[in-house]
């Protein structure tokens, strides 16, 4: 547990910059997750971009941001957004992002706070911190440029989830890219991003080395395995997080043209209602709000014994580490017609992971053991290793900086970028990487 001692924990260098460009990753250099980075130039303008945490047990936070006046935020995922408050509380950082990042982070933040309480390990941030970041954002469309001291900065659509953005600086020096969490590909409710040109390309790298399988096909198997599991009389559990994955395959089942009874539970809801509030950001929000209101929304306990009987439960925690799923699972546990279909990565130490891995898995202090089908889906929301190379081509940078990415295959990232004769760099926490 890092705990925030302001002005004893930073690895942020209190040397001046005396040329070019310094950039800096408080976190979520070498790691998936937990992001913070900080550009700064011999101007002394400076922008801190994301700053989140890691939802670990316990969780994982950045290094602590030196002053910090504007911070960008390219997305409403909490590894992304959750020690904003801290920012705010602590410096009184205006917050920026499109309209639906900041309508997201407030529950998002309301629900960390909520997690924090329960599993009882202290956040760096309190209930008034929140209450004034809630307070401090300056929303802004897609494509328009915002003066900050020197720079300039404008956002652009990053697929991965609705209002997500990648971030355009312009120095003057320098034409800089920062993709946030990105995916160039068309996903159910996201077009994908487009290549802008630069001269620094900050690349997410989260999937490294590794290739997804065509998207469609992959997309048709899920829902045959569902539909086999409804036939044989089961259930299928869908474990999924609230923001992104869950909408996905709401929408992904309600195009397949089959007649399911799809049950939706958890904060996954309140998401989807934020996201009918801001259909610019959405792609055919018709289409989105229609497979929405086909799925039964879980309101109250007799909801959730009533969804025992679905063809399809859709709810969080995408982990497995929490939230209503685990009461399913409780319930469900011996019925060998059930399955539990992963659509998503589970990480080191998730309750997913040892499901996966040893048929079991905590429930309200137990270890239980679960006789349900296993299965695994590939419906990433992040740009695969060739979509990265060809998607690096096109933004035509001299410098790449690979971030957001697992450090034993982000080197064949590397490689392959180093071949097109683009300079690859891949910083690590609490290192400082300088550009002229
Ligand atoms: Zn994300």
């Amino acid at each position: 547990m890092v705990l925030y001692t302001p002005g004893r924990t930073s690895s942020y260098p209190d040397t001046p910059v005396e040329s070019g460009i310094r950039i800096h990753f408080l976190g979520g250099g070498d790691e998936v997750g937990n992001v913070g980075v900080i550009l700064e130039d011999q101007t002394q303008t400076r922008l801190l971009i994301d700053y989140g945490l890691a939802p670990t047990s316990p969780p994982r936070y950045p290094s602590e941001s030196p002053y910090i006046s504007d911070a960008i935020f390219t997305h409403a995922h909490i590894d992304h957004i959750g020690m904003a408050p801290w920012l705010v509380g602590n410096h009184q950082t205006k917050l920026h992002s499109t309209s639906l990042t900041a309508a997201l982070s407030r529950i998002m933040w309301k629900d960390t706070y909520k997690v924090s309480s329960i599993e009882g390990y202290p956040l760096p941030w309190d209930r008034r911190d929140e209450d004034e970041a809630n307070q401090s954002w300056e929303t802004h469309p897609f494509h328009q440029w915002v003066q900050h001291d020197n720079w300039q900065w404008q956002l652009h659509p990053a697929g991965h989830i609705p209002g997500a953005s990648m971030i355009e600086i312009e120095t003057p020096s320098h034409k800089i890219l920062h993709t946030g969490d990105m995916d160039t590909r068309t996903s159910p409710n996201t077009f994908g991003a487009k290549p802008v040109d630069c001269d620094i390309l900050l690349l997410e790298s989260t999937y490294s080395g590794k290739e997804h399988p065509n998207r469609i096909e992959e997309e048709a198997r899920f829902v045959a395995k569902v539909i086999e599991v409804v036939e044989r009389g089961g259930v299928a559990i869908i474990p999924a997080f609230a923001s992104g994955r869950g909408q996905d395959i709401i929408r992904i089942l309600h195009n397949s043209g089959y007649d399911l009874n799809v049950h939706y539970d958890g904060m996954g809801k309140a998401v989807s209602q934020i996201w009918l509030e801001h259909p610019e950001h959405l792609q055919d929000s018709t289409s989105f709000e229609q497979a929405f209101k086909w799925t039964r929304r879980v309101r109250s306990k007799s909801d959730r014994k009533r969804a025992l009987e679905a063809d399809v439960i859709v709810t969080t925690s995408g982990m497995l580490d929490g939230g209503p799923v685990l009461w399913y699972l409780n319930r469900l546990r011996n019925d060998s017609r059930s399955a539990v279909l992963f659509t998503g990565y589970q990480a080191e130490g998730s309750g997913g992971r040892q499901l996966i891995e040893k048929g079991s898995l905590p429930i309200y202090g137990h270890n239980v053991e679960i006789h349900c089908e296993i299965d695994r889906f590939q419906l990433s929301n992040h740009a695969g290793h060739s979509e990265l190379i060809e998607f690096a081509e096109a933004c035509d940078p001299k410098h790449i900086i690979l971030f957001h990415g697992d450090p034993e295959t982000k080197p064949q990232l590397a490689e392959a970028l180093e071949q097109k004769g683009m300079t690859v760099h891949c910083p690590k926490n609490g290192e400082s990487i300088h550009i002229n």
